[in-house]
């Protein structure tokens, strides 16, 4: 994959940023285009003097050409609950119309592809753990709809585009992902519990806390992107550390790793918040080799710097 450029929309997000970072340590020069909806320049800073890296501002809900790239890495997309609720419509056209222009620019430079897709495509999952081979279970109306649908679209039209235009696409899964420039603010179970740990805050657990998620480390994560993107894989394939902790279980480890006095309090459970969730990755670890190596613990404390930083910043702020 030596000395090629490769295009990352969504790039200044949290996944995307890591993804330039790994994808310039495989020798590729990067372009990123980004809206900046949801993404920061912040998360791309320490790239700013980067030859091989460059950064273009723009919606790819419109056409876009950024001349020829070898891969296409279709990352775009706002991702966390609060994020896509807030942003219902724009999730929406980037997940079809963002994905119809990714779609076209690899068909132009017959350039590789990879999209980011979601363990949400599962919905409320009734098959547990979750293999690439269940549809889902999945509200078509309900407000988690607007990611969900979004992204089983953008999965069709990524497989319409293998098959009728022959493009040579791969489709990953990503289940629960945490680690370093998180926005402190985007509602997701991590960086908030995270935030009220560190200031002496509740930590507000919705519903009983008695449904699980699976955590993988970013790092972790991003080695699985790219295996998969150096694979002939055209099926979808969960990346997702298969370790599942009930959302209590996750609280005590927030406040054992920070040392926090903080205590837990009970919040409604969000509408079509899913039960449980877990990847099989059964599928990852015989196609690639792939298996996440960091545990819960360990990467909630590879995590403690930026999240204390990031809090110290915030309340300097005020
Ligand atoms: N959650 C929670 N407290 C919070 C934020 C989230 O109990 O402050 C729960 C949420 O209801 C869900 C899980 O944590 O069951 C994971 O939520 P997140 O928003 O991180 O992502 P999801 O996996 O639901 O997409």
């Amino acid at each position: 994959m030596s000395s090629k450029r490769a295009l990352v929309t969504g790039g200044a997000g949290f996944l995307g940023s890591h993804l330039c970072d790994g994808l310039l340590g495989e020798g590729y020069s990067v372009v990123v285009v980004d809206s900046l909806l949801t993404g920061r320049h912040a998360n791309l800073e320490h790239l700013r003097n980067e030859a091989a890296f460059e950064f273009i501002e723009k919606d790819i809900c419109e056409p876009f050409d950024v001349g020829k790239v070898d891969y296409v890495f279709h990352f775009a997309s706002p991702a966390s609950p609060v994020d896509y609720t807030v942003h219902g419509i724009p999730t929406l056209r980037v997940g079809s119309l963002g994905t119809f222009n990714a779609l076209e620019v690899a068909l132009k430079y017959n350039s590789k592809y990879l999209v980011s897709s979601t363990s949400e495509c599962y919905g409320d999952p009734l098959e547990h753990p979750q293999k690439e081979t269940y549809w889902g279970n999945v509200n078509s109306i309900g407000p988690r709809s607007v990611y969900d649908e979004a992204k089983r679209f953008t999965e069709s039209v990524t497989m319409a585009y293998h098959r009728y235009r022959k493009v040579d696409t791969r489709i990953v899964r990503i289940f629960n992902t945490y680690g370093p420039r998180m926005q402190l603010n985007d509602g997701r179970v991590v960086p908030n519990f995270m935030k009220q740990a560190l200031r002496g805050e509740p930590l507000t657990v919705y519903g009983t806390g008695s449904q699980t998620r699976s955590f993988c480390y970013v790092s972790d994560e991003v080695d699985g992107f790219i295996r998969l993107a150096k694979s002939d894989e055209h099926l979808p394939v969960n990346i997702g550390n298969p370790n599942e902790f009930t959302i209590l279980e996750c609280a005590r480890h927030v406040i054992n790793v920070t040392g926090s006095k903080s205590r837990i309090t009970y919040e409604p459970l969000p509408q079509d918040d899913p039960k449980q969730r877990c990847p099989d990755i059964t599928k990852a670890r015989q196609l690639l080799g792939w298996e996440p190596k960091i545990n819960l613990e360990t990467g909630l404390r590879m995590s403690l710097d930026y999240f204390r930083k990031t809090v110290a910043e915030e309340s300097a702020k005020k």
